[in-house]
């Protein structure tokens, strides 16, 4: 038994450890949480005050980077597939069951910490044109990582197809340990509802309901849809919900215009890049079931350029000592401009997704270094 009085090897079982089997004196008496996953939602709301002050607005961030397994909202909807197929007895603790996922990234993480808690392998498919510091992570927890050309969604080699077929060959295989989990983030509804259960109930009890709008990006479309669903639900339409887009995604059309229309090259050409942005996390070519889910609450959409998401992330680390990655840039921008469209005395709320860290080989190459630059003006920001 160690200090806190736990077992020193997990109990091998078909059921994860919960608070009964652990027997500590400390666990539910003094704050102290069951392992990593204990970490996981009731994040810090902030106001960033250099945004606020400028706007004449209360805007506010969600601080999903700190959550603390895999450091962004994606800690929450692993935790919701994993528990959802143990529940339904698609995976068994250190049986040598191997939960696959296509992801840009992030998911993979979660994933991946998760995976080492809960006693599973992970393999990751990523497309290759993502930041390097996160497969190189991916690495360290011990998944199979395999970088995909970018490839068109119908195409068998995109990075979630590749995860769907490995998952169902992997069940098929008698040769391998365990069972096969594709993940599935993109379609399965443990994604949206994570947020529905969990981000979007945080906000509304932080801010005591008071949120004019919602603004965020959409990967899958899980954070956007499950916090849409909830803010209409509770709120009608005193709240706006707003999705942020960056440049090279089709979302903005498909909300603006109910089309999915790019610009871009046409499915079924091969592409250098998923979606043609420096912006890692955010954007889409295709729709999803976790996008198509809370669609219709959605109520505008802002386009935002990956210059205009380089400024804010030099911006916000300038004057507020906020470092973040891309997609929380693009969501802060976008707020911005809500704000500015509201006018005076509302309350946006919108969502730090994670750490500049994750993206100091690519989108923070590019911002450049902060220290030594001439100040930047709200009007610089805005221009
Ligand atoms: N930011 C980052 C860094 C992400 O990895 C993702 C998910 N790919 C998102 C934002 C968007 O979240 P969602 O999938 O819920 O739309």
């Amino acid at each position: 038994r160690t200090k806190l009085g736990l077992a020193k090897s997990s109990p091998v079982s078909n059921k994860s450890p919960g608070h009964d089997d652990l027997n500590s004196p400390f666990i539910s008496q003094s704050g102290v949480g069951v392992g990593i996953e204990s970490t996981i939602s009731n994040t810090p709301l902030v106001l960033i005050k250099s945004l606020s002050e400028h706007t004449g607005c209360t805007i506010l961030g969600k601080c999903e980077f700190l959550n603390g397994a895999g450091n962004s909202p994606k800690d929450r909807v692993a935790l919701s597939i994993i528990n959802k197929a143990e529940a339904e007895g698609l995976l068994t603790p250190h049986s040598g069951d191997t939960i696959y996922e296509g992801t840009v990234g992030s998911t993979g993480i979660s994933l991946a910490t998760l995976a080492r808690a809960r006693g599973y392998k992970a393999h990751i498919l990523m497309p290759s044109d993502q930041a390097t510091e996160k497969s190189d992570l991916l690495v360290k927890l011990g998944a199979i990582v395999e970088r995909v050309t970018p490839a068109p969604i119908v195409d068998q080699m995109h990075f979630v197809n590749r995860a769907r077929n490995l998952a169902k060959d992997h069940t098929a295989n008698p040769q391998k340990p365990g069972r096969g989990l594709f993940a599935d983030q993109f379609e399965t509804d443990a994604n949206w509802r994570a947020h529905y259960e969990g981000t979007a109930p945080e906000i509304h009890e932080q801010t005591d309901g008071k949120i004019d709008a919602f603004v965020a990006g959409a990967g899958t479309g899980g954070t956007i849809s499950g916090c849409a669903k909830y803010f209409k639900e509770k709120l009608g339409a005193n709240v706006q919900v707003v999705l942020a887009d960056p440049q090279g995604s089709g979302l903005y059309n498909k909300v603006k215009h109910g089309v999915m229309f790019h610009g871009l090259e046409r499915e079924g050409t091969r592409r250098r890049q998923q979606v043609d942005t420096v912006v890692e996390g955010i954007g889409l070519t295709r729709s999803t079931r976790n996008f198509e889910i809370g669609s219709d609450h959605i109520d505008d959409a802002i386009k935002i350029t990956d210059g205009q998401a380089r400024k804010m992330a030099r911006w916000l680390c300038e004057k507020d000592g906020i470092f973040v990655g891309s997609s929380s840039s693009v969501n802060c921008y976008a707020a911005v401009k809500t704000a500015l469209q509201l006018g005076p005395g509302h309350t946006v709320v919108t969502i730090l997704c994670d750490s500049g860290m994750r993206h100091l080989s690519k989108f923070w190459k590019q911002v450049g270094d902060v220290d030594g630059e001439e100040d930047m003006t709200f009007e610089d920001l805005m221009k």
